[in-house]
């Protein structure tokens, strides 16, 4: 036999027809979580060594026997499927541990018969236990006799593996209890992964008697860890130490959105209620009328087999490559939006598109003669039916993330076009959508959602409520009997769709659809208006954009100028450091964008929990804490200096505005004053664009008087204003309902800041999130600031929210609410006083 240390062929333990993995009827050895390898349906009874080797485990319980190939390979043999109950009845294992073996060589007899008749079934697996570092390539599907060429052991080249690292080094080990709401789901799977990936040590997770590699998001789900369940995490590499703390700390941190209260109940559904009205769950509220639109998934012809296994296996090559580009541009945008929900659920997609259970038995089934279309949909169903099978309803829920990558797939593999046919106002009827139809829908402008599966939690879901769009979801196979085109009521808010809506009902709706909508277009005629309150005090209300796109954006939605560009987001999807000049050519694009209003660019803000691919900062052990925003000034001055220079070249430079993150001492806006000042005079200008200073740490804030003798603007970043003084990381997941910028604290910060800013005649304004919510619009109103940079869809009802107000009474109201012991309280006194509409 070929042993060259590397490739292997191993020949038929059994006689017997053969199964790939993936069709094995049990969910662990199918899923992959075990390792890679083929099963067989033995038809002797008795199991021979597939090659040389060493005895390096036996059962207990005599069904199992694991054996070291000379090349280091460890292969499992398993005889039969949950046959460990049995205790060793009917099994006489023949070999002992340490035992050297040669090929053909008898290791276990069993009684066909009485095993057969006992356990669930006598399929029985070889699978290769380090697939690290080796991986099975079947040399045949068809039966085997015992003896028989039946796969090849290749070693993995650099490259597919994290090389040889696991072998060296110690493996240390800890526990943890899982936090994530309904267990380890496909994202927090896969930000586990991509933790392990950060390491060159192999790191695998244990659950009950059961271990997935963590580069496996499917492994893993396979192991269907529930919430709060104890898990074991072991990493073996000359980093473990290190990788072991930075997995326990994944796994023990929750999702942002698993705290967020806004999650919609879940309550199953009746679907036998009333005549003509559907029961679903509602995933997210409103309420609508339209036409009811049909959609299917893609159906594949039946598959006549025999195609070429190389162009088959290039074919599924790119139409992976092509979607895993589609989705990495999904997720740049979501980045740039600031959009985490989008960001975590893409994010999990891509690392299930490079799953390499999901791969390896697409691949085998071209291997064995499969369409690349029909291979990868075949792998794709066996994994849904593999989370199906966990008894977990969350899990169950994953399986349309893999569907939507099934059907992305496809449509790169059919040359589909992916814009559906479907008109504006138009309510969706499908089995289930995948995450990205619903970007897609949103896009195309229907008014809601439904489908007959899904859950309230899943992905669709989420994305659902960030889009404002209404979905009813498990509203049963009797939505998909509904003839299409006929005029529906789509009432989120009471789980019902309506099917027969009486002509009252739909004035009712449509009605209530106008005012909405009214309401819209009412602050969007007034949004190019100035916001002026009603005793004639003037607020700017401009916007935070990334791009110049987002600027037209804003432009057109009546912003009165940028009041926040993140240099550091327009070029997130780099990996090498733009120049000056393209730097300079990204700033005028947006001055253009914004006709003749003000831009104000913040210079790069790295650090904390923004980070660039092409600019690796030092890993720090507190890094909100380190060297981030203007502080990076101090260790890499060519930067600012860089940067500075794009700025003083963009035109016309009094519409050009700079502001400064993270600022804690007068000297830092000194310095940056005087490097504008000689870079100003290299490049012979006689003008210097404004300069402004972000209150967003407490020591700004308290230094206002200070800062504003040298800075023209104030701008507050009350995001990071609110983790400094309250001491919360915000991000945490868990304190995310606590990081409220209207706590009493932070609103003493503020007035402090416009009292300093006022001494000198400078104004201030207010960049952070808070700027946005139109409760804090007459708090801040009243504490002196005078301008508000909101996200660009909300310019229209910010405005109309100043116009309503009186600044003398937000003044006097607002000092009283700094006297107040908490943010609820505060939030509290601000419906009271000025309810929203
Ligand atoms: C802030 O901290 O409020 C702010 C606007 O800056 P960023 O969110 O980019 O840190
Ligand atoms: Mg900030």
């Amino acid at each position: 036999m070929p042993n060259n240390n590397k490739e292997l062929t191993l020949s038929a333990p059994l006689s017997g027809p053969l199964l790939t993995l993936a069709n094995v009827p049990d969910a662990v050895f199918a899923s992959g979580a075990m390792g890679d390898g083929i099963a067989i349906d033995p038809l002797n009874d008795t199991l021979y060594a597939p090659c040389d080797g060493e005895v390096i485990h036996v059962a207990r319980t005599g069904h199992a026997v694991t054996l070291r190939a000379d090349n280091g390979a460890e292969l499992l043999l398993h005889l039969g499927l949950d046959t460990v109950e049995l205790q060793g009845d009917g099994f006489s294992m023949l070999v002992k541990q340490g035992a050297r073996v040669s090929n053909g060589q008898a290791l276990l007899r069993y009684d066909l018969d009485r095993v057969a008749l006992r356990c669930k079934s006598l399929v029985s697996l070889l699978v290769i236990t380090n697939g690290e570092r080796f991986q099975a390539r079947p040399i045949t599907l068809k039966a085997v006799k015992v003896g028989e060429p039946l796969l090849h052991i290749v070693a993995r080249a650099a490259g597919e593996t994290r090389s040889d690292e696991p072998q060296v080094g110690i493996e240390v080990s800890g526990q943890i209890r899982i936090v994530h709401r309904g267990g380890l789901h496909a994202r927090p799977a896969a930000l586990v992964r991509q933790t392990a990936q950060r390491f060159k040590s192999r790191s695998h997770l244990h659950f009950g008697d059961r271990s997935a590699p963590c580069d496996s998001v499917m492994g893993m789900m396979g192991l269907a860890i529930t919430e709060q369940a104890e898990v074991h995490v072991s990493c073996r590499g000359s980093d473990a130490e290190a990788a072991l703390q930075a997995l326990l700390k994944t796994l023990s941190t929750a999702l942002a959105e698993e705290v967020h209260a806004d999650t919609p109940r879940v309550q199953a559904p009746n679907h036998a209620a009333e005549d003509g009205v559907l029961q679903g769950v509602c995933a997210a509220p409103g309420l609508v009328t339209g036409p009811l639109v049909r959609l299917e998934g893609i159906q594949l012809p039946e598959d006549p087999g025999g195609h070429d296994v190389e162009e088959q296996r290039q074919r599924l090559r790119q139409a992976l490559e092509q979607v895993s580009r589609d989705i990495g541009v999904t997720l740049e945008n979501a980045k740039a939006r600031h959009h985490a929900d989008e960001q975590a659920i893409f994010s999990a997609h891509l690392a299930l598109l490079e799953d390499p259970v999901l791969l390896d038995a697409a691949y085998l089934s071209i291997d064995q003669g499969c369409a690349a279309a029909h291979a990868w949909s075949r792998s794709i169903d066996v994994q849904c039916q593999v989370l199906r099978q966990l008894g977990s309803t969350l899990l169950a829920e994953r399986a349309n993330d893999l569907r939507d990558l099934r059907q992305r797939v496809l449509r790169v593999l059919l040359g589909e076009a992916w814009q559906f046919d479907v008109p504006v106002g138009a309510i969706v009827a499908a089995q289930e959508l995948t995450p990205s139809d619903l970007l897609q829908l949103g896009a195309q402008g229907v008014a809601g959602v439904c489908m007959a599966e899904g859950g309230a939690t899943s992905h669709v879901a989420i994305l659902a409520r960030g889009k404002g769009l209404p979905c009813l979801v498990a509203l049963g196979e009797a939505l998909l009997e509904q003839a299409p085109g006929r005029t529906v009521v789509l009432d989120a808010d009471n789980d019902r769709l309506e099917l027969t809506p009486s002509a009252e009902r739909l004035t009712q709706v449509r009605q209530a659809q106008a005012q909405r909508a009214a309401l819209r277009t009412w602050h969007q005629s007034l949004a190019h208006t100035p916001a002026r309150t009603v005793d004639g005090v003037d607020v700017e209300i401009a916007a935070n954009v990334a791009s110049s796109a987002e600027a037209g954006e804003a432009f057109a939605n009546g912003a009165d100028g940028v009041g926040l560009l993140r240099t550091e987001f327009l070029f997130v999807d780099r990996h090498t450091a733009p120049d000056e000049s393209e730097q300079r050519q990204a700033y005028q694009a947006v001055l253009d964008a914004m006709g003749d209003r003000p831009v104000i660019i913040r210079t790069i803000d790295v650090g904390g929990d923004k980070q660039l691919d092409y600019l690796p900062l030092p890993a720090e052990a507190n890094p909100v804490l380190g060297l981030r925003g203007i502080r990076l000034a101090q260790v890499r001055p060519e930067l600012l200096d860089q940067q500075l220079r794009a700025l003083l070249q963009t035109r016309p430079l009094n519409r050009c505005r700079i502001l400064l993150p993270m600022v804690t001492e007068v000297d830092e806006l000194l310095h940056v004053r005087q490097r504008l000042d000689a870079l100003g005079t290299e490049l012979g200008l006689g003008e210097r664009p404004h300069l402004g200073v972000m209150i967003e740490v407490p020591a700004a804030a308290l230094l206002a008087e200070q800062l504003a003798e040298h800075a023209d603007f104030l701008s507050i970043g009350t995001n990071d204003l609110s983790q400094y003084t309250l001491a919360m990381d915000r991000d945490h997941a868990g304190l995310a309902a606590r990081v409220d910028a209207l706590h009493p604290s932070l609103l003493r910060l503020i007035a402090q800041t416009c009292a300093g800013a006022a001494r000198h005649g400078r104004w201030v304004g207010v960049c952070g999130a808070l700027a946005s919510d139109p409760l804090a619009t007459p708090v801040l109103i009243g504490l002196g600031v005078r301008e508000l940079s909101v996200s660009p869809p909300q310019i229209g009802e910010i405005k109309d929210r100043v116009r309503h107000l009186d600044a003398a009474q937000c003044r006097r109201i607002s000092t009283d609410l700094l006297n107040l012991p908490s943010a609820a309280a505060v939030r509290q006194a601000c419906h009271q006083h000025w309810p929203l509409g």
